[in-house]
C-alpha cells in the first residue's frame, strides 16, 4: 500500500469516528503482539510448538491439570506478568474517553485493554489475570495464586483454572448477546489485530456490515475479511497506526480546531 493511500484512510477512519460517535473495536491477538505477547498462530506463534487440543482443551485440562498447568498456563502467566499495553491498547482507551468509542469486544485474555484504561471491555474469552477452583468457584488473582505446587489448589482443596474459555468451552451467553447488540447498532466496527478465523468474533464483521456499518480492519497483513468485507484496510501494525488515528481525532476534537469533520 502507498503511504498517500494509509494517510487519506487514517483520515476517513478519524472522521468517521468523529461523526458517527458510535463505534465498537473487535480486537485479537494482534493487538498484544507489541507489547511482547505471541500469537497462537502463525510464525512464531505457539501452535507451532504445541497441539492446541492438548493443551488448551478443557477435555485435556480435565484429564491432566498438572500438563496443562506446567505445558500453557506457566508459560503464558510468565509473558503476560510483565506485558505493558502498547499504542494500540492506548489509542483505544482514548477513543472511549474521548466518547467516540463505545465498547472493545476481544478474543484476548491479557487484560491489557483495561490496563490501558478501556472501561467497556467484553473479554470473549474471559481472562487469564483471574483463576478459578474447579471444586467450589471462588476466583483469586493469578499473581497472588501459590505456584509452589502444580497444579495449584484452592483452600477447599480444589484445582485452580484459569477463568477463561478453553476449546470446547462455551463463550458466556451474555457476552454473545451483548456483543451481537453492539455489533448490530454500531456505525463503525474497528477490527484490529484479529485473523478472523475464531468463531463467533470472526462473524462479527459480517453482521456489522449487514447492519450497515462501516468495516474498518487494521492489520499488516490482509485477512479473509480484507477486500471483502472490509470497507477500509489499514496497512499496519496497531501501534503505528493508532497513533496516526489519534492524532487526526485530536485535531477534529479540539476547541477551536481550525479543521473540523466534515458533516
Ligand atoms: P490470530 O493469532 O489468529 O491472528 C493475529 C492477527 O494479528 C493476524 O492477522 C496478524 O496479521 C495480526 N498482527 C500481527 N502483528 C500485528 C500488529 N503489530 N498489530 C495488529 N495486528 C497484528 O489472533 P486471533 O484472531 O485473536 O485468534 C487467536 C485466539 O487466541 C484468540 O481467540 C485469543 O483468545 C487467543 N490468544 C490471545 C492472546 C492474548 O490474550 N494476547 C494471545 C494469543 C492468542
Ligand atoms: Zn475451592
Amino acid at each position: 500500500m502507498r503511504e498517500a493511500d494509509r494517510d487519506t484512510l487514517t483520515q476517513r477512519t478519524a472522521e468517521a469516528l468523529v461523526q458517527t460517535r458510535r463505534a465498537v473495536a473487535l480486537t485479537g491477538a494482534g493487538v498484544s503482539i507489541e507489547s511482547g505477547i505471541p500469537p497462537f498462530r502463525g510464525p512464531g506463534g505457539l501452535w507451532e510448538k504445541m497441539d492446541p487440543m492438548e493443551v488448551a482443551h478443557i477435555d485435556a485440562f480435565r484429564r491432566d491439570p498438572e500438563k496443562v498447568w506446567k505445558l500453557l498456563i506457566e508459560g503464558m502467566q510468565a509473558v503476560l506478568s510483565v506485558a505493558r499495553p502498547n499504542a494500540g491498547h492506548v489509542g483505544l482507551a482514548r477513543l472511549e474517553q474521548l466518547g467516540y468509542l463505545q465498547s472493545v469486544i476481544t478474543q484476548n485474555v491479557d487484560g491489557l485493554h483495561q490496563a490501558a484504561g478501556s472501561r467497556d471491555v467484553i473479554e470473549f474469552h474471559g481472562t487469564f489475570a483471574w483463576q478459578r477452583c474447579q471444586n467450589c468457584g471462588s476466583r483469586c488473582k493469578t499473581g497472588q495464586v501459590d505456584l509452589s505446587r502444580i497444579p495449584p489448589r484452592c483452600s477447599c482443596g480444589g484445582i485452580y483454572r484459569p477463568d477463561c474459555v478453553f476449546f470446547g468451552e462455551m463463550i458466556p451467553p451474555q457476552h454473545l448477546a451483548r456483543a451481537h447488540q453492539l455489533v448490530a447498532r454500531c456505525d463503525v466496527l474497528l477490527v484490529v489485530g484479529t485473523s478472523a478465523t475464531v468463531q463467533p468474533a470472526a462473524m462479527m464483521p459480517l453482521l456489522a456490515k449487514e447492519s450497515g456499518a462501516r468495516v474498518i480492519e487494521i492489520n499488516p497483513e490482509p485477512t479473509p475479511l480484507t477486500g471483502r468485507v472490509s470497507d477500509y484496510f489499514i496497512q499496519g501494525g496497531a501501534g503505528a497506526v493508532f497513533n496516526d488515528i489519534l492524532v487526526c481525532v485530536e485535531d477534529f476534537h479540539a476547541p477551536g480546531a481550525h479543521r473540523h469533520a466534515p458533516r
